[in-house]
């Protein structure tokens, strides 16, 4: 036992405080354990109570998951006490001293690995905390990197990067992207931050977070290999075998009482959501839900609730739109929206149990905006999507879903709108646009009824590939044997 106790592997993990981020991460935390890991996850008080009681389960199972947890210095940020996540902020102005807020740990966390003996096995960080880079150079412990996304778009951005075709090209036209499987086009001003930043300037950033990407031991990549194959090996042979698939990471939680718990507390009660999917037919349902930290406008969810409403179909809404929610939510009542839909839909203001809503055979379609876990999450539940994409690389996810893997229609966005910049962006999708797009996916034709074949297929795939003996399963292990590896080299010499 003693022996055994020496040998396993212990993990610290470090995550960024955004949704998206995070609640990837708490799936990623779970799997490692499962898998015989030791695994310390740094974070803060609510983040922990918020993300983290989905694990509690699995703690009392056995599973060798502890949390440590650190005060972030609200005051010092000027950010409000008790915000620890992009989504809990008043407004976007203040996202960037969240970010800093929490890039301000390094300390803490270097005075904790300094009293551990044995070092911790790894660091498992997201690239945007750059001091990570610094701790583990200087404690020499190996760092992985895991920021959620594909490996579609990790080569999207390395072709960019190396190439830098998008410097020579005006912000609306369309230019090839170099070197890929696919012929992938692109505006300038559909990148994502690194190569699009808008208004602010991140030059000396994003180049320290190649440089930071590069000498990372590897990369941990929520996907699996099935779905996009050729993108894998591309991206393998760029990180020199480092870069282990290891999703749909969403799949690790089985019961609806835990996906019901996933990411935050659900604004609907479980058996009232589970008993009006019921009551729907087989793949009639439309769900419409836009990530966790978009702001989009009311004028511009007003377009996109018409288009709900014109397709005659059953549909669920989730409603959020920050600090503007209330706006929102005084046209859906005086306008008599609710009224008019309340036969057919669900409004869901606030957080949605979203794995737990897509699994259920009744949703037929879902209106997404391309972030990479709402999209895994999609196929994971063998979905067609409607894709509107708005920043970050959501509109690589786009060009994924509709062109490579064909189970997406494109409401037509034609560019990134900055987080913070909703406002000024205006309507930029009309609700003509939404409704025939809902139309295409939903219909009965060949060519829906394809796309559903499809999406069905993937589906299957990706949850064959988290089985034992699947390809998220085989790499899971392999990632944990190049750490073990590399600590018995580091312990010879
Ligand atoms: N999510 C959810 N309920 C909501 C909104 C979001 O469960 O009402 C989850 C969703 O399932 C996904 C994550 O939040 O796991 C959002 O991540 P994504 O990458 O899709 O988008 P982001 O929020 O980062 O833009």
């Amino acid at each position: 036992m003693a022996l055994e106790e020496s040998h396993q592997l212990h993990f610290l993990v470090i995550p960024i405080g955004s949704p998206g981020h995070y609640i990837p991460t708490i799936d990623l935390v779970k799997l490692l354990a499962q898998h015989g890991v030791r695994v310390t996850m740094v974070t803060t008080p609510v983040n922990a109570l918020r993300f983290g009681s989905i694990l509690d389960q699995a703690i009392q199972s056995g599973l060798s998951i502890s949390f440590l947890e650190f005060q972030l210095p609200f005051m010092k940020f000027g950010i409000p006490e008790g915000c620890e996540s992009m989504d809990d902020l008043p407004n976007m102005g203040l996202a960037l001293d969240l970010f800093h807020a929490h890039n301000s740990l390094q300390q803490e966390v270097e005075q904790y690995i300094e009293k551990l003996n044995p070092r911790p096995s790894c660091i498992l960080s997201s690239s945007f905390l750059l001091w990570t880079a610094e701790t583990a150079k200087k404690f020499q412990i190996p760092r992985i990197m895991f920021d959620g996304m594909n490996c579609f778009t990790q080569m999207c951005n390395h072709v960019l990067h190396h190439s830098k075709v998008y410097e020579s090209v005006g912000e609306s036209e369309s230019f090839v992207l170099p070197g890929l499987p696919d012929r992938i086009e692109l505006t300038r001003s559909q990148l994502s931050f690194a190569f699009n930043p808008g208004p602010r300037n991140v030059k000396g950033y994003s180049e320290k977070l190649l440089v930071s990407e590069s000498e990372a031991f590897g990369v941990v990549i929520n996907s699996f290999q099935e779905l996009e194959q050729e993108y894998a090996d591309a991206y393998q042979k760029v990180k020199r075998d480092k870069a282990w698939c290891v999703g749909p990471l969403s799949l690790c939680h089985k019961d609806a009482s835990e996906k019901v718990q996933r990411g935050n507390w659900s604004s609907i009660n479980k058996d009232e959501c589970i008993k009006w999917l019921d009551s729907h037919e087989n793949s009639s349902v439309i769900y419409a839900c836009l990530g966790s930290i978009s702001r989009v406008e009311p004028a511009q969810l007003i377009e996109l609730a018409l288009a709900l409403e014109s397709s005659k179909r059953p549909f669920i809404w989730v409603v959020r739109a920050g600090h503007k929610t209330e706006k929102i939510g005084k046209w859906i009542d005086e306008e008599g929206f609710e009224e008019r839909i309340k036969d057919r839909a669900l409004l869901i203001r606030g957080w949605a149990p979203q794995v737990l809503v897509l699994s259920h055979p009744a949703i037929g379609g879902f209106l997404t905006h391309c972030g990479w876990n709402s999209a895994l999450e999609g196929i994971s539940a063998g979905v067609p999507m409607v894709t509107w994409p708005q920043f970050q690389e959501q509109f690589y996810n786009e060009k994924l879903l509709v062109q490579v893997l064909q189970i997406g229609v494109s409401v037509g966005a034609q560019k990134v709108v900055h987080l913070g910049e909703e406002e000024k962006s205006g309507v930029v999708v009309k609700s003509e646009a939404f409704r025939k797009a809902i139309e295409m996916v939903m219909e009965d034709g060949k060519e829906s009824e394809d796309r559903r074949k499809r999406a069905k297929e993937l589906g299957k795939m990706a949850n064959e590939a988290i089985e034992e003996g699947g390809s998220s399963h085989l790499n899971m292990t392999r990632l944990i044997q190049d750490i073990r590896n590399h600590s018995s080299t580091k312990n010879f010499n």
